[in-house]
């Protein structure tokens, strides 16, 4: 069976402003997704055969609140989950630290980061 896995590009808002950026991504960019829209949908996918859950963006992270009250839902489905982001928030070893562990706390051990 082909393994399937769900993008979810949760804002165009991003701290940085890529020439490149597929999605013209930025700091003044305001569309985002919300728990509210995800949450109810999530059961969806997993009887669809999604197994691992990334989220993108934008930077996802700037929303790290809200992705941790998805990932309470995302972990009693039993999805993986992964995350992108660039690694704003790791401008001091003190807020990397704060936010690997709550990264890890959500179930969250592997980030790819877009440098
Ligand atoms: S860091 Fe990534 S999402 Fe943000 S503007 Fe650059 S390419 Fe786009």
């Amino acid at each position: 069976m082909r393994k399937k896995s769900l993008m979810v590009l949760y804002t165009n808002k991003c701290t940085a402003q890529c020439g490149h950026c597929c999605v013209e991504a930025g700091p003044q960019r305001t569309e985002k997704l919300s728990p509210e829209l995800i949450k109810p949908v999530l059961p969806e996918f997993y009887d669809y055969g999604i197994r691992d859950i990334c989220f993108s963006g934008g930077e996802p992270l700037l929303f790290i609140d809200e992705l941790e009250e998805i990932s309470e839902e995302i972990k009693k489905i039993g999805f993986r989950q992964t995350v992108m982001t660039n690694a704003f928030w790791a401008n001091s070893s003190a807020k990397a630290r704060q936010y690997a562990l709550r990264l890890k706390s959500m179930g969250i051990e592997r980030e790819s980061l877009l440098l």
